[in-house]
């Protein structure tokens, strides 16, 4: 198997495969890039079909770390862990603190985090091993859940995005489709009614649905009904790929600004909503805002500072805008790039 030369390679500085027989952990660590600061990314547990699967997962996300640092401003670098398991079966406490003796052992290169299949208990586990883990509860000696401000940032991201579609600062009656109403999505749906928007919204999760519903005077419909909405903005954020051959077509909103995370199914996906002319914020900057919160964190700067600079992912977004339309390229091209203009010599 060529692993150097892979596509998803992409210049990693190092891969750590883990084989911890007495744990039973199989586990891959991804380091892409440190230039900016040790890198960090969530621990993923997930159990892959292949260990190519698993591979090709932590390299493509630790190399999207790498690109959110970068580009919301904090001094970290891009990284990622999955472990091979099955959250619902396999997770034990043993499992949890042999991950965290090998986080350790790469010094501080590499600082871990919840992602799918861990949560702030497993981090507080892995913490007993290795000091190396931020994103944890308050209780934890953490800045607790950073989802508000993920939600912060998705809202600053929709607003440079009206600006530029609608000429408006204001969001007042603009209509909104969020897709997935869950930690993020909830919190979004509050700050966008507060600002008057129109808000339609649609969930697998009824009980998700209904709290948003009831709280803010959301509309709701089927989960397959979002895409072809009467709607200014589509906001995803439940799952990623949404932005697909199929959905592109249907999309009638002129701004797509979300929390999940690979919104694009492919690179070409970025290309179409260009030429459909449709202002594109590209999903590792809208919702960088809980990685600046676990910055903070890890780096004890002071809680109050957070805030402000999630709000400064609007001037990011405003710039990657301005880039894209000077150099004829598509957003997330444009993001792409300024993002590399930071993190490498
Ligand atoms: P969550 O699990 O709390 O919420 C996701 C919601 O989406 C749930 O209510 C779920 O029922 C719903 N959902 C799932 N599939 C759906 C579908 N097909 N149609 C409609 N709804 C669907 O997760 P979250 O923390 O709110 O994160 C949302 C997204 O943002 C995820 O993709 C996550 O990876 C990404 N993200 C989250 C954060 C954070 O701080 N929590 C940070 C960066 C990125």
């Amino acid at each position: 198997m060529a692993v150097f030369d892979s596509p998803d390679f992409d210049e990693h500085e190092q891969v750590l495969f883990v084989n911890d027989r007495p744990a039973g952990l199989r586990a891959i660590i991804a380091i892409h890039n440190t230039n900016l600061g040790p890198s960090l990314g969530g621990c993923r547990m997930w159990p892959y079909a292949t260990e190519a699967e698993a591979l090709r997962d932590v390299l493509r996300l630790s190399r999207g770390m790498t690109y959110k640092a970068a580009m919301v401003g904090v001094e970290l670098g891009g990284g990622k862990s999955v472990i091979i398991a099955d959250a619902h079966k396999d997770k034990r406490p043993e499992l949890l603190h042999a991950m965290g003796r090998w986080i350790d052992s790469l010094g501080g290169r590499y600082i871990t985090g919840e992602d799918i299949g861990t949560n702030p208990l497993d981090m507080a586990e892995i913490r007993k091993e290795t000091k190396f883990v931020s994103c944890l509860r308050k209780q934890d000696g953490g800045y607790g859940d950073p989802a508000p401000m993920t939600a912060l940032g998705v809202y600053q991201a929709i607003d440079a995005g009206v600006e530029r579609a609608f000429a408006t600062t204001s969001l007042k009656g603009v209509r909104v489709a969020v897709q997935g109403v869950g930690n993020v999505g909830a919190r979004l749906c509050a700050l966008l009614a507060e600002a008057g928007a129109e808000l339609t919204v649609c969930d697998i999760f009824a009980d998700n649905l209904e709290r948003v519903v009831e709280r803010h005077g959301a509309a709701s419909v089927a989960p397959d009904e979002i895409f072809a909405l009467e709607a200014d903005v589509f906001a995803p954020c439940a799952m990623g790929a949404v932005l697909n051959d199929e959905t592109i077509p249907q999309l009638k909103a002129k701004v797509i600004a979300g929390a999940a995370n690979n919104q694009l199914a492919g690179e070409r996906h970025g290309q179409m909503l260009a030429e459909r002319g449709i202002v594109y914020l590209p999903d590792y900057v809208a919702n960088g805002g809980g990685l600046i919160s676990c910055a903070a964190e890890w780096y004890r700067h002071d809680p109050a500072e957070v805030e402000k600079n999630v709000m400064r992912i609007r001037e990011t977004c405003v710039e990657i805008l301005e880039y894209a339309e000077r150099n004829a390229v598509p957003s997330h091209e444009a993001a792409d790039r300024l993002a590399e203009q930071r993190f490498r010599p």
